[in-house]
C-alpha cells in the first residue's frame, strides 16, 4: 500500500469479483453468470465466449499476459500451466486473445498427478473445469482461473470436485429437513469455513543449511535447546520487528487477492504464528487457504525468512494444524448453529446442533481417517493438541441443554454469570462457552471448530467429510419426520432428538482430552483411537464410508479406493525420503562434525569421560543407521500398499527415532562450530 492508500483500496485489487462483473458485462450476461454461481445452472458458450472477453480485457489492463487453470490435484499442493492470450493471425501479425472454451475447459496431461490407479497411462487426458463460484484473480501477470480437475471417464482426479458435491449434498439435505420444520422460504444452504492457518518462520539462510528442513519440512534430529515454550512467554507476545515486517507484507498480498486475512498473532511455541482469516463460503476458503500457504512461503522469502507448514517441524514443542472453524448458514441470512438466547426452545438450532454430533459420533473414524497425515500424525498421535480420539465439546449450558433432552428434564437455566474485574472495564458477561482447548471438536458459540487439520494439508478432506456425514445425519432426520402431521410435529421432534442423543452422548465429552483417564474411559464408550494414518485408512474403505459416499453422490467407490491408494503411497513415500535423508545427514555431515571433535579433543588429550561418551554415541549411531538402512530397503520392497504403510510407521519410523536419540545425545556435547548444521536454539530464537 502507498501512503495514502487504505486496506480498502487495495482488497480484492486483483480478482474479477462480483462487483467487477457487474460493472463490465452486459445486464443479462452478468445475471446469466450470477445465476451459474449461485444455483450451478449450465453456462452457455456465447454467455462464456462474452465473460471471457471481459475477463481478458479486465486481466490485460492489470498487466496479465497469461492465463491459466488453477486446480487441486491429489499432490495437495495446487497446479497451473500458463498459456499467454498470444495468438497469431494468418498475416503474421498478433493479438491477444481468450475464447469462453478456454475459460470453462482445458485438457492438462493428467498422467503424472497421483491418480491411485484411475487413470490407466494410456489414457493420460484429464479436464479442467471452470469453477464459476470461485473467483478468477491475478498472480504475478496471470490470471488464475479455479477450476475442477476430473478424468476423461469423468472421476475427480482433484479435491474441489467432491468438495462442490459435498456442499451441494449438504444444501440438499437441510433444505428439505428446513422446509419440515416451517422454514419454507430458505432455497439454498452453504456451508461456512473460517480455517486458522498457523505456521513456522526461521531464518532463510539458516533453513537452506538444513538438508532435512529442504527436503522434508521438519527437522529429523537436533537436540533442544535449553529453552523451549515452558515460559509460555510467546503466546500472543510482541511480534518482533522482522516478523511483523513479514505480517505486514502477507496481509497485503491477501487482502489482494480477495483473502480476508483478520487476525494474526504469536503461538505458543517459539518462532510460530497464526493467521485467522473471515470465514467464507467452504469452497471459496479451501481456495484461498491453498493461497495463503502459497503466498505466505512466497512473502517470507522476501523478506530473508522460510515459512514452515509442516505439522511438527521441531520435537518438544508444539506442532502446527489448521482450525477448521465450520458453520451452516441460510440463503436467508441464518447461521443455523446459532443458539441465540434460549437454545432450549431453539429447535432448529437443536435438530442441527444433534445432527452434527450425530454425524460425528457415527463417522468419527472417517473423520479422523480425513485428517491423516505423516506429519500430522505427529501431533495426533503424540501427546499435543488434539488428542486422537475425536470427541465433542459443547460447554456447560449447552451440555445441560442436552441432558434434560436425553433425559426428558426440564432445562433450568442457570443465571448468567458477570466477569469479574474492576468497576472501570466494561460489564461483559461471559459466553456460553467456555473455551476447551484440548478438545478435537468444540463448539465454538455459533460454529464448531474442528481443530485436527493439520497446518501444511489442504482443509478440502476434511470439509468433504463433515458435509457429507452432517447431510446423512439430516438425511435421517427427514426420514422420521417426513410423513408427520402438523399437529403431531413438536413431541416427534422431542422423540427424535431424545433417541438421537441417547445413541450419540457418548461423544460428548467436556474435560481434559489429555489426560490418561480420558484414554480409559473413551475406549469404555466404544471411540476410537486411530493414533497413526496406517490405522486409520481402513475405515475410508468401509461398507459403511462407501456406502455413505455413493449414496450422497460425493465419491464413487473407484474414486474412494484410489484416493485411499493415494494417501498410503504418499505416507510410505514421505517416511522414505525422510529415513534416506536422516541416513545422509547423519553418516555424511553429522558424523564428519562428531569425528573432527573427537580428533581435536584427543590431540589435546584431556577429558576422558567427554571422549568415551562421544564414542559410545559415535558406536551407537553407526548400529542403529545400518539396521535404519536394512529396513528401510525391506519397507520399500513391501508390495501391498496398507501393509508398506503399516511397515514404514511401525519399524522405520521407530529406527529413525534410535538414530536420533544417539546423534542428539552427541549433539549436546559438541560444540556449535563443529556442527555442521544451525541447530534448534539457532533455528528458534535467532529472528530479531
Ligand atoms: P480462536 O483462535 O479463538 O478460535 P479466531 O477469532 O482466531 O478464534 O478464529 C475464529 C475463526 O472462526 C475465524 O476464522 C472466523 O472467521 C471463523 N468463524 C467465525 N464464525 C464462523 C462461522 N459462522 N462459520 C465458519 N467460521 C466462522
Ligand atoms: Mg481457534
Amino acid at each position: 500500500m502507498t501512503q495514502n492508500q487504505t486496506p480498502m483500496d487495495v482488497y480484492a485489487s486483483c480478482v474479477f469479483n462480483d462487483t467487477i462483473m457487474r460493472e463490465r458485462l452486459p445486464k443479462e450476461i452478468y445475471k446469466a453468470v450470477h445465476e451459474t454461481i449461485l444455483n450451478g445452472t449450465q453456462l452457455e458458450l456465447d454467455v462464456a465466449n462474452t465473460v471471457a472477453t471481459s475477463m481478458k480485457e479486465w486481466a490485460l489492463e492489470n498487466g496479465a499476459t497469461h492465463f491459466t487453470h488453477w486446480f487441486q490435484p491429489m499432490t495437495g499442493l495446487t497446479a497451473e500451466k500458463h498459456d499467454s492470450f498470444l495468438s497469431q493471425e494468418a498475416d503474421g501479425s498478433v493479438l491477444m486473445e481468450f475464447s469462453g472454451k478456454e475459460l470453462v475447459k482445458g485438457e492438462p496431461d493428467a498422467s503424472s498427478f497421483p491418480s491411485g490407479g484411475l487413470r490407466a497411462t494410456f489414457e493420460a487426458r484429464g479436464y479442467t473445469a471452470w469453477d464459476p463460484s470461485s473467483p478468477c484473480f491475478i498472480k504475478d501477470g496471470t490470471l488464475y482461473i479455479p477450476t475442477a480437475f476430473i478424468s476423461y471417464g469423468g472421476e475427480a482426479l482433484d479435491k474441489k470436485t467432491p468438495l462442490l458435491r459435498s456442499m451441494e449434498a449438504l444444501n440438499n439435505s437441510a433444505v428439505r429437513v428446513l422446509h419440515l420444520l416451517g422454514d419454507t422460504k430458505v432455497k439454498h444452504v452453504n456451508t461456512t469455513v473460517g480455517s486458522e492457518q498457523e505456521y513456522f518462520l526461521v531464518d532463510k539462510a539458516k533453513y537452506l543449511k538444513r538438508k532435512d528442513l529442504l527436503f522434508c519440512g521438519r527437522t529429523l534430529m537436533g537436540a533442544s535447546a535449553p529453552k523451549g515454550q515452558e515460559m509460555e512467554d510467546h503466546y500472543f507476545g510482541v511480534l518482533k520487528p522482522k516478523v511483523s515486517a513479514f505480517m505486514h507484507d502477507l496481509d497485503e498480498e491477501l487482502w489482494k487477492l480477495g483473502v480476508p486475512a483478520k487476525t494474526k498473532h504469536n503461538e505458543v511455541a517459539p518462532a510460530q504464528h497464526e493467521l485467522a482469516p473471515v470465514f467464507e463460503n467452504s469452497n471459496i476458503a479451501v481456495d484461498h487457504n491453498q493461497l495463503t500457504m502459497e503466498v505466505m512461503k512466497k512473502v517470507a522469502d522476501r523478506h530473508g525468512l522460510s515459512c514452515l507448514l509442516h505439522e511438527k517441524p521441531f520435537e518438544g514443542i508444539n506442532g502446527s494444524g489448521k482450525h477448521n472453524n465450520w458453520s451452516i448458514s441460510t440463503d436467508t441470512g441464518e447461521n443455523l448453529l446459532n443458539p441465540g438466547k434460549n437454545p432450549d426452545e431453539n429447535t432448529k438450532f437443536l435438530v442441527f446442533l444433534i445432527a452434527v454430533i450425530t454425524a460425528v459420533d457415527e463417522y468419527a473414524d472417517i473423520l479422523r481417517q480425513s485428517v491423516a497425515s505423516p506429519g500430522n500424525d505427529h501431533r495426533l498421535g503424540g501427546n499435543e493438541a488434539p488428542p486422537a480420539i475425536i470427541s465433542i465439546f459443547v460447554g456447560d449450558e449447552l451440555a445441560d441443554v442436552l441432558d434434560s433432552i436425553a433425559g426428558g428434564t426440564v432445562f433450568v437455566k442457570k443465571e448468567k454469570q458477570e466477569m469479574g474485574g474492576a468497576k472501570v472495564l466494561a460489564n461483559i458477561t461471559k459466553d456460553t462457552t467456555d473455551r476447551n482447548r484440548t478438545s478435537p471438536f468444540a463448539f465454538t458459540g455459533n460454529k464448531f471448530e474442528f481443530r485436527m487439520p493439520g497446518s501444511a494439508v489442504s482443509v478440502a478432506n476434511a470439509n468433504i467429510v463433515l458435509n457429507t456425514a452432517v447431510a446423512e445425519a439430516l438425511d435421517e432426520i427427514y426420514d422420521v419426520l417426513k410423513d408427520v402431521p402438523a399437529d403431531q410435529m413438536e413431541t416427534t421432534i422431542s422423540g427424535m432428538l431424545k433417541d438421537m442423543l441417547t445413541r450419540h452422548k457418548r461423544i460428548l465429552f467436556n474435560g481434559n482430552g489429555y489426560s490418561d483417564e480420558w484414554v480409559a474411559e473413551a475406549e469404555k464408550r466404544g471411540l476410537h483411537n486411530l493414533k497413526s494414518l496406517p490405522d486409520a485408512m481402513p475405515a475410508f474403505i468401509s461398507d459403511k464410508s462407501i456406502d455413505l459416499f455413493t449414496k450422497h453422490g460425493v465419491l464413487t467407490k473407484e474414486e474412494i479406493f484410489s484416493r485411499y491408494e493415494i494417501f498410503l503411497e504418499n505416507y510410505s513415500k514421505t517416511i522414505h525420503i525422510e529415513s534416506l535423508t536422516l541416513q545422509e545427514m547423519v553418516k555424511k555431515d553429522f558424523m564428519y562434525g562428531l569425528v573432527s571433535y573427537l580428533k581435536d579433543l584427543k590431540c589435546v588429550g584431556i577429558d576422558d569421560e567427554l571422549i568415551a561418551s562421544l564414542e559410545d554415541a559415535a558406536k551407537g549411531i553407526r548400529e542403529t543407521l545400518k539396521k535404519l538402512k536394512a529396513d528401510t530397503e525391506k519397507a520399500e520392497e513391501e508390495t501391498d500398499v496398507q501393509k508398506q504403510a503399516e511397515v514404514y510407521e511401525a519399524v522405520v519410523l521407530k529406527d529413525m527415532d534410535e538414530v536420533r536419540k544417539y546423534a542428539d545425545e552427541a549433539e549436546s556435547l559438541i560444540p556449535d562450530q563443529y556442527l555442521p548444521y544451525p541447530t534448534y536454539g539457532q533455528l528458534l530464537f535467532s529472528l530479531r
